[in-house]
This record gives structure tokens, C-alpha cells and sequence, in this order.
């Protein structure tokens, strides 16, 4: 009888140290970080956008078409206060 109890005792510990662990998922939902084209006033992902570099600054354009907009006239074109 007591081997019985000691047995199966150990056999949860066993299984309790055996479980596989699974690494915790990294969650992509709500991390996701949007920008705002000052063009046309869209947000667009980092993956989705166009990337414009100006005086060192990075802006984010839904196309290439915003960007050649602000690029040629960025006082203008931007929505910025
Ligand atoms: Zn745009």
C-alpha cells in the first residue's frame, strides 16, 4: 500500500519535472507601432511605409507619391504644428 502511494507520488513529481515548458508566445497584438504620413494624414506601420529621411529625421509615407510631395514642398505638405 505504501508503495503504491510512494509510486504514484513519484511518478507526479516525475511528470510534473518532465512537462515540457513552452516558451511564453510573443504577443504581436497592440505592439504595433504606426506612424502618421503627414502627406495625406494615414498611419501606416514601419512594414507597410515609405521611409523618408529628412535633416535627419524619419518619416513615415503610406507611398512613394507622399514622399516625392513632401520632399518637393515639405513646408506645405505638412500637417505638423
Ligand atoms: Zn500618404
Amino acid at each position: 500500500m505504501l508503495y503504491i502511494l510512494l509510486g504514484c507520488a513519484l511518478y507526479l513529481i516525475l511528470r510534473g519535472l518532465l512537462r515540457p515548458r513552452k516558451p511564453p508566445a510573443p504577443s504581436r497584438t497592440g505592439e504595433v507601432q504606426t506612424f502618421r504620413d503627414p502627406v495625406c494624414g494615414v498611419y501606416v506601420t514601419a512594414e507597410d511605409s515609405i521611409v523618408g529621411n529628412f535633416e535627419g529625421e524619419r518619416i513615415h509615407f503610406c507611398s512613394t507619391e507622399c514622399l516625392e510631395k513632401y520632399r518637393a514642398d515639405p513646408e506645405n505638405t505638412s500637417t505638423k504644428r
